[in-house]
């Protein structure tokens, strides 16, 4: 419904403003240049695009704003609103349309987004961009305008639609929104070669491409040590990384602790609710535990219904009292089953912890774990759903 809002109004102010815009000749020439480069562009990424959507739940963060924005700079606001029209359009045919995770419908409200986005920041650079300060200045305004837009309506579908997509898998990470800086500052350089350098133009293809490339590395090594079920690191991942935090923490003399959980009774759940529900189960399990924990601490899922957590710089009450937090937490979890009809949930889960402190337990990493391991052993022959933290001595 809200949907369809954002995209008829975007839809009405692309035809009105196409009917309503004076053009002069240059325009069309501007106009085809951008949607010429836009094209070049996307087929010559057609590649690394394919495989970057493949690899992740990327957010909607794409370099097609250098054209688009920078349209929005030098056109008059019909002509750059049926730019963003055509590089969407063009892009979801070569693209997106069969992509699984690119849904039509996000195609066009995205695209009405950048129409509105492209509108906006045109309306406050007016007529035509100049040299000099007034212009620097105008960029810069126009680039803002045209991120809190964009920004500002994506927002309006999370609000919308809170299943399932974060806040953050919908705008992106700082990394992701550096790249799209970095798309509005090329965006405002072609702007202004085409008014005053035109011959430069086409050479901002060079570092958009390599810009989109260098994405697809780092989206690479994200997956490369994310566990895909459940979101959290992965084994080797999380070894690697408590590896680099170990040597530290030896060098700095100072405390971490590592906790080892396991559900309690997990193959019940398989069995009663299937394995499907499940997954389901340690997708919120790994969610939850990330929840109590701070950001610098690290999640892994250590395979099976296993999870691992490391917490740096942290005394052993303390590493105690998140240890707890995550047993409750695990205890109230509340797990919709998936595809039951009647709607039917997963309660009454349970985890027992083992928990290894460094130093006391050990001086390697494996030592830890092992220490931690016991712990958990003696969590489940005790009675299950309890932490348990083991003297090093007491662990064999
Ligand atoms: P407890 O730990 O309390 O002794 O009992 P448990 O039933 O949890 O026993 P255990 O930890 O040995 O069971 C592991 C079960 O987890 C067996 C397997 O079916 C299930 N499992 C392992 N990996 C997955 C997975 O990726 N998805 C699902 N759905 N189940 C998994
Ligand atoms: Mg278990
Ligand atoms: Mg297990």
């Amino acid at each position: 419904m809200t949907f369809l809002g954002v995209e008829g109004i975007a839809l009405a102010l692309t035809a009105w403003t196409l009917t309503r815009s004076d053009y002069r000749i240059a325009d069309f020439g501007y106009f085809a240049a951008l949607l010429a480069l836009a094209v070049v562009q996307a087929e010559l990424s057609r590649t690394v695009e394919r495989i970057r959507r493949t690899i992740a739940d990327a957010p909607h963060i794409n370099m097609t704003s250098v054209w688009t924005f920078g349209g929005a700079l030098v056109l008059p606001a019909g002509l750059a609103a049926l730019l963003a029209v055509l590089v969407y359009g063009h892009l979801w045919l070569r693209l997106w349309r069969d992509m699984p995770n690119r849904p039509t419908y996000r195609v066009v409200y995205c695209a009405a987004a950048v129409v509105l986005s492209a509108l906006a920041a045109g309306e406050l650079v007016g007529d035509r961009l100049e040299t000099g300060m007034g212009g620097s200045v105008l960029v810069v305004g126009a680039a803002l305008v045209y991120t809190v837009t964009n920004a500002g309506i994506i927002a309006i579908s999370v609000y919308l639609h809170t299943g399932g997509r974060s806040p953050r898998s919908l705008f992106g990470g700082v990394e992701d929104n550096l790249l799209e800086f970095a798309t509005l500052v090329l965006g405002g350089m072609t702007a202004l070669g085409l008014l005053y350098e035109p011959i430069l133009v086409p050479f901002v293809l060079l570092p958009v491409l390599v810009l989109h490339r260098s994405v697809l590395v780092r989206q690479l090594e994200v997956a490369a040590s994310t566990d895909t079920k459940t979101g959290v690191l992965n084994a080797r991942a999380w070894h690697e990384l408590t590896q680099r935090e170990f040597a530290e923490a030896a060098g700095a003399k100072s405390t971490f602790g590592v906790l080892m959980l396991d559900l309690d009774h997990f193959k019940r759940v398989n069995d009663t609710y299937g394995h499907l529900a499940g997954d389901m189960v340690l997708k919120a399990v790994a969610t939850t535990i990330s929840e109590q924990v701070r950001d610098y601490d690290s999640v892994g899922r250590f395979g099976g219904e296993e999870f691992v957590v490391l917490l740096p710089g942290a005394p052993e009450p303390d590493v105690l009292t998140v240890a707890e937090r995550i047993r409750h937490a695990v205890q109230e979890l509340v797990v919709d089953v998936p595809g039951a009809e009647p709607a039917q949930q997963i309660r009454g889960l349970s985890a027992s912890i083992g928990v290894a402190m460094y130093p006391a337990a050990g001086h390697a990493v494996e030592r830890l774990l092992h220490v931690a391991d016991s712990g958990l052993y003696q969590a489940k022959n005790t009675g299950r759903n309890q932490v348990v933290s083991m003297a090093a001595a007491a662990a064999t």
